[in-house]
């Protein structure tokens, strides 16, 4: 059981690692979805409970992920969103960018920190996985689709702007996009 895991978790990696070489040009592939890539991150009725995250501390028990603190008895694992954080393997794809983001560049930056800690602290599988500033762009992955799209939305409701986003991979990838 262990060695199909980790040889399947190895083919995903090299796969991962050519495809993720440039995530932003990473387009809809049927490959990804070939290796199992849902049931490698989601974990369906594999693990015990309580575990918790040996990276994280999240708590799996009563079929959640939890920030809750873990019993002495819990079994250790690596939850799927630092999986997803060590495999550089993000679910999601948020850019913001425009000469408005610009000259309000502090606020925006704070207010999407502010939406991500809050989908965080709610839902512990769904988090910011990198941040990058360059070319007047903000580039943030995630482990999860739902993040973006909280913070692409909080930042149209208070700045309005341009709002386009699109599911890939049969709805296990999500790319947002704002501009203004
Ligand atoms: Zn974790």
């Amino acid at each position: 059981m262990f060695g199909e895991v980790n040889g399947m978790m190895r083919q995903l990696r090299r796969i991962t690692d050519s495809r993720l070489a440039a995530p932003w040009k990473r387009r809809h592939s049927t490959a990804i979805r070939d290796v199992g890539q849902h049931d490698a991150y989601r974990d369906r009725g594999a693990l015990p409970e309580p575990s918790v995250c040996r990276a994280c501390r999240a708590l799996f028990a009563g079929g959640r992920w939890t920030w809750e603190t873990a019993p002495a008895n819990a079994a250790q694992t690596t939850c799927p969103a630092c999986r997803r954080i060590e495999d550089r393997f993000p679910a999601g794809f948020l850019t913001l960018s425009g000469a408005f983001l610009g000259e309000h560049r502090e606020e925006i930056v704070n207010l999407a920190r502010n939406r991500a800690e809050l989908e965080r602290q709610a839902h512990p599988l769904n988090r910011v996985a990198t941040w990058e500033e360059a070319d007047g762009e903000i580039r943030i992955t995630t482990t999860d689709t739902h993040t973006p799209r909280r913070i692409a939305e909080a930042i149209h409701d208070a700045y309005h702007g341009e709002l386009a986003f699109e599911y890939l991979d049969d709805d296990s990838v999500i790319r947002v996009r704002w501009a203004r």
